[in-house]
């Protein structure tokens, strides 16, 4: 597929690769017309928190791989967005954590299920669960179609992996009693509040640096994984983001402008 070709001097071609990479899975099928959007959400608070992994993030990565090690059945949940994104790191961390992989849709659509889950086991997944009739299980707590679960994952998970969720979902899964960790770059999105433990990074990052941390821990003992899971404390986590995105635009308000123009491209 023919891509548009990007500077490596601008200021965003990372952030502008990433949306080549959803573009790309949009043509597919993969993702879906309110994944754009969603994603453009994302990078907004990107630009916030300064478009690198903090150390507030890191953190919370490390007591997620110690939820997800600790967990008897955990699952990633996995929609468009994450697919076209992270497929390969979606299964990597599987392997080290010894999760299930669910498909798992906002916007559900059988050939969109069917494309996500090529693309996974293209990426090396043995096992994909979710697609079509295989989530025939219905979680009570939502009312829309969007309750269809998988009766071998994430209806029976004790721990789900949710990069990218919408609240509702994120909220019922809570209820249910899973521990629910998210990645979002929004600190106030209702995943993120609702979230057990919320990563607040771009999923892009966030799921190579994960999938690190999950192989140095895994050889820990399952108790001190245990007791580590439990030690968080989510809404100081967010209260931190929060803090170091006020501090950030504190420090830039002062600058008024950050980026110059570079001296060879002033003619
Ligand atoms: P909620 O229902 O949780 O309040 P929302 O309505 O904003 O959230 P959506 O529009 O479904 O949710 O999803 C977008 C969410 O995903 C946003 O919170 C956005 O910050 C986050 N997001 C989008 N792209 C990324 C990404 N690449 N990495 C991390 N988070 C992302």
């Amino acid at each position: 597929m023919k891509q548009t070709k990007i500077s490596p001097r601008h200021p965003r071609a990372e952030s502008l690769r990433i949306r080549e990479r959803l573009i790309e899975g949009y043509k597919t099928g993969v993702v879906a017309t309110a994944g754009l959007v969603a994603h453009g959400r994302g990078e907004a608070f990107d630009y916030l928190i300064g478009e690198e992994t903090t150390s507030n993030a890191l953190k919370a990565m490390k007591v997620a791989a110690a939820m997800l090690l600790a967990a008897k059945h955990p699952v990633i949940s996995v929609n468009g967005n994450a697919a076209a994104l992270v497929a390969e790191d979606v299964v990597k961390l599987t392997k080290e954590v010894k999760a299930k992989i669910e498909v798992n849709l906002f916007h559900r659509s059988l050939e969109r299920e069917v494309a996500i889950a090529k693309l996974l086991r293209d990426a090396g997944a043995k096992e994909v669960l979710g697609v079509g009739e295989a989530s025939s299980a219905k979680i009570r707590e939502i009312a829309s179609e969007r309750r269809r679960v998988d009766p071998k994952g994430i209806l029976i998970a004790d721990a789900v992996l949710v990069p990218l969720e919408d609240g509702d979902r994120t909220e019922a899964l809570v209820k249910m009693g899973k521990r629910v960790i998210a990645i979002d770059l929004n600190p106030l999105s209702r995943t993120a509040q609702f979230a057990t433990l919320t990563i607040v990074d771009n999923i892009d990052r966030a799921m190579p640096t994960l999938t690190k941390i999950a192989a140095k821990l895994r050889t820990e003992d399952k108790k001190k994984l245990g007791r580590l899971a439990i030690s968080f404390d989510n809404k100081e986590n967010l209260r931190e983001a929060t803090k170091m995105i006020n501090g950030r635009l504190a420090a830039l308000a002062k600058k008024g402008t950050y980026l110059t123009i570079l001296e060879e491209s002033k003619t």
